[in-house]
């Protein structure tokens, strides 16, 4: 490993294989070697991902060690989407090349901006075959480009893009189970913040650890000779045994009566709307003059699963868009998140996770004359109402000429 090490600290010095910052004014960073494990950095860029298998392929003869492509993953952020469409891994589905069993002649100098730019679905622009299955990934997704954020391989575990021995360990246990999206040691912690008693609290988490000290827990750690319940005689004494099946459990009503309560509810979200309200993330905002009073309101939503910092960003954007439309030069931009506040203000952040939204945000921003403050939600219900509003409307982008 060492040789390989030598061999890419070579290909750094002779200009051959570029590293990464690790911040915008941090050192370069183009390799970590964990005993077996390699972490390699570079920009996402086809002459770069030639000279990886290149140099690794020479490794591998001259060791006779192998690598694992299974167990590989690569990262990466899209910018100005200047990446072949075909030969970087852009989509989490890996190399799209290495899925399909040719790639037509006519696309082979498509990058992942000419595809995305031609409307959808996407894919109908090509004349390569791809499998049913990455034509619907792919037609599923929407990617933003910036042309002055190159693309860059980032770490996706991290909102900021950098990686921390923390996030990294978290990465490792959820490959060790990956039903589980977050650290699995945080899987139950939710249940602290329920507002419950905390002995209720203390209970529930016993439970989901599978650690109540019923008769079969006590009997499987030595601590008791018997694990059959005392009250019935009939069966071991689990938790579920406990709280729900033991013949003289009266509990077993409760528990019924709870599922119940439960399908009640889901069915009265979903039936009284007729199907399921898709996930979606709403976002909202108004526009006053200097006096105070109310110009226009707007309210939106991503549809899909959104993290919270892409909704807060989203909102600045359009808000941003829907003044410059306006023509109004002059902008005081009111936001609830300090963190969007500052990353707006602080300088490029090129391994951002939401990099080219930022930075559409900051060339917005440069246009005109605008100026940005934190404010506190509890002082801006009109804002919360519009985006509470967008659960049950079905326009992507609304504007409102009257205050709610
Ligand atoms: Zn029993």
């Amino acid at each position: 490993m060492e040789k390989l090490s030598i061999s890419i600290n070579d290909g750094v010095h002779q200009g051959t294989w570029v590293p990464i910052h690790i911040s915008d004014n941090g050192p370069q960073l183009s390799h970590l070697l964990f005993v077996d494990d390699v972490f390699l950095f570079t920009t996402a860029k086809n002459s770069q991902l030639r000279f990886i298998t290149d140099r690794f392929a020479r490794f591998s003869g001259a060791s006779g060690l192998k690598f694992n492509l299974s167990k590989s993953r690569a990262f990466y952020s899209t910018g100005s989407g200047s990446s072949s469409l075909w030969f970087t891994p852009w989509t989490t589905l890996g190399r799209l090349g290495s899925l399909v069993p040719y790639v037509d002649i006519h696309d082979l100098h498509l990058s992942e901006k000419d595809m995305f730019s031609k409307g959808n679905p996407h894919t109908q622009s090509l004349y390569t075959q791809l499998p049913s299955l990455v034509s619907d990934v792919i037609n599923n997704t929407n990617f933003k480009f910036n042309d002055s954020i190159e693309d860059t391989f980032i770490w996706t575990n991290k909102k900021n893009g950098t990686y921390t021995a923390k996030s990294g360990y978290n990465w490792l246990l959820s490959l060790r189970d990956p039903g589980t999206i977050h650290n699995p040691l945080n899987a139950w912690s939710w249940i602290w913040k329920l507002q419950l008693f905390e002995k209720i609290k203390f209970f529930f988490w016993l439970a989901c650890h599978n650690s109540v000290p019923t008769l079969y827990l006590l009997n499987h750690r030595k601590m008791s000779s018997s694990a059959t319940c005392t009250r019935c005689g009939l069966q071991n004494e689990s938790f579920l045994h406990c709280i729900r099946d033991c013949a003289t459990s009266s509990q077993a009503l409760i528990f019924s009566a709870g599922v119940w309560w439960s399908w009640r509810h889901r069915n009265l979200m979903c039936l009284n709307n007729e199907t399921c309200s898709p996930i979606r993330s709403g976002f909202g905002g108004i526009i006053r003059n200097t006096f105070g009073n109310y110009l226009v309101g707007f309210s939106g939503f991503i549809p899909g699963l959104s993290d919270i910092l892409l909704v807060e960003l989203y909102a600045i954007y359009k808000g941003l868009l829907l003044a410059k439309d306006m023509n109004i030069d002059e902008l005081a931009c009111y936001s609830d998140s300090s963190h969007c506040v500052n990353l707006i203000k602080g300088p490029q952040v090129r391994y951002h996770i939401h990099a080219v939204l930022i930075q559409d945000i900051k060339e917005l921003v440069s246009q005109s004359n605008v100026s940005h403050h934190h404010t506190l939600r509890v002082g801006n219900q009109c804002v919360d109402f519009f985006a509470k509003l967008e659960a049950s409307l079905d326009a992507d982008f609304l504007t409102h000429a009257s205050p709610p």
